[in-house]
């Protein structure tokens, strides 16, 4: 099959949570728009994640604490953050770079960058849903952080005071009795918690599927089972895609492959470092009693989201390459360490065991902005353990970006030329 450019047609490569936000602004903007996916829409990183839209989490992976996780879990299997050490050279290559930006000056830079383009989202977020159409389990419940031990809970008041002081990110602290008022969900005996009220959750395979439906209606086209083989370039443009369902051309592309946007780094002259971060969550019936929020475990590594027809426990981040088991040991260690906190065990019936290799960078920000050396390509990846929760703010930059409009927030922090074209 082959298509013919028109005038403003995008190819979109990628159908998950980041493609289905650009072809959706870009289709406002009045662009003619085709999303290719070499699998099923959504049915990637994007489909089993933990649904937190939560504007309040704005540290990045980089943290002082992080290196020294990451060093012990050599050792450790069973750890929730997790590296396998491999020869490799570009994967050695990133996890340097990832140790060398693990400190604290690191950590508030990239904070300020993703406090920006969070707080963009979380607006768009409200104009999406509050045009009405969207139907997937949208609700502003806010998110609690919760802790057993009282030294975590006190240690964990530092963070919540500099995110106040730096970010303005605020938390109302909870103390242990008045926690299991707050959720009698929860375990009688914890020491406490924090909760950021201004946060949110949606069911993200429901998202997507009702964003779908909306966009189509607009015009958008969606190819699935459409593998993308080779891009050919002609007067430093991307001409002609060639996929496993023929030849398609666009007069601009935008490179939306979550996990396996590196893939595409020669062939788009640029640097493109992201590393597959897998993590996994099991989705169970609710519970009789069931938390009302969001619930993030610090000290299990492990996250609870409430949905109106399931509980998903939601963790891990293993750098261990592009496997695609779920371990049994892994489930059972998701939900007991969430069930830990909880007074009422889920209902019976079916449950969902997932994995998703979520797109990570070294720096723990998302790549969007022009290839430096292709007039009509854009990439919009990287986005790590907050794809969803950045896909409207990044789906708003590109089509500012492929309509040279002055962008709507600063957008130099998430730009591909910050890697120096270095091909790793
Ligand atoms: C356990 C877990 C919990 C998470 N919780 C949250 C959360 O609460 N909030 C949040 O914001 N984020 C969360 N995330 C992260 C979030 O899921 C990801 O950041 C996001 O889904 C990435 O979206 P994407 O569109 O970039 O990638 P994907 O959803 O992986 O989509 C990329 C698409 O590109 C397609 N593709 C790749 N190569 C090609 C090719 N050659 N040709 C055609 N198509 C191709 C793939 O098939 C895929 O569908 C979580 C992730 C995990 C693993």
């Amino acid at each position: 099959m082959s298509r013919r450019p028109s005038d403003g047609s995008v190819i979109v490569i990628g159908a998950g949570i980041i493609g289905i936000a650009c072809a959706h602004y870009l289709a406002r903007a009045g662009r003619q728009v085709t999303v290719l996916d070499q699998g099923t829409i959504a049915g990637a990183c994007s489909h089993g994640n933990c649904g937190h839209i939560i504007p309040s989490h704005v540290l990045p992976l980089n943290t002082p604490a992080a290196l020294k996780t990451g060093i012990l879990s050599l050792f450790n299997p069973a750890a929730p953050f997790r590296v396998k050490p491999q020869l490799r050279p570009s994967f050695n290559y990133w996890m340097m770079q990832f140790a060398r930006r693990c400190t604290r000056g690191h950590m508030l830079q990239s904070a300020a960058h993703l406090k920006s383009i969070l707080d963009s989202s979380f607006k768009e977020f409200e104009k999406l849903f509050g045009e009405g159409a969207l139907d997937c389990d949208w609700r502003k419940s806010g998110l609690l952080y919760a802790f057993k031990s009282k030294r975590s809970f006190d240690e964990f008041a530092k963070t919540d005071t500099m995110l106040t002081r730096h970010f303005g990110v605020t938390a109302a602290r909870i103390e242990g009795d008045a926690l299991a008022v707050f959720d009698p969900a929860l375990k009688p005996d914890l020491a406490g918690g924090f909760f950021y009220e201004q946060d949110a959750l949606t069911r993200p395979d429901q998202l997507a599927s009702a964003w779908v439906r909306q966009i189509r209606e607009d015009g958008v086209e969606f190819v699935e089972h459409c593998e993308v083989q080779t891009l050919e370039k002609e007067s430093g443009k991307i001409k002609n895609v060639t996929t496993s369902k023929g030849v398609y051309s666009a007069d601009g592309i935008v490179l939306a492959a979550g996990a396996f946007s590196g893939a595409f780094a020669k062939e788009l002259e640029c640097s493109i470092p992201i590393l597959p971060g897998k993590g996994y969550s099991l989705t169970v019936p609710r519970p009789e009693q069931c938390p009302r929020t969001s619930v993030i475990m610090p000290e299990r590594n492990v996250a609870i989201t409430p949905f109106s027809n399931g509980l998903r426990f939601g963790s891990m981040m293993e750098f261990v390459g592009f496997d695609d088991s779920i371990p049994k040991a892994r489930m059972r260690q998701l939900k007991e360490s969430g069930m830990a906190f909880l007074c009422a065990p889920p209902a019976d019936g079916d449950k969902e065991e997932w994995f998703g290799w979520r797109p990570m960078t070294w720096d723990s920000l998302p790549i969007i902005g022009r290839a430096p050396k292709l007039k009509n390509v854009l990439i919009a990846t990287g986005h790590g353990m907050l794809g969803l929760m950045l896909a409207p703010a990044t789906g708003r930059l590109i089509a500012e970006m492929l309509e040279d409009r002055p962008r709507h927030i600063p957008d130099a922090p998430f730009s591909p030329a910050r890697f120096n074209n270095k091909l790793i």
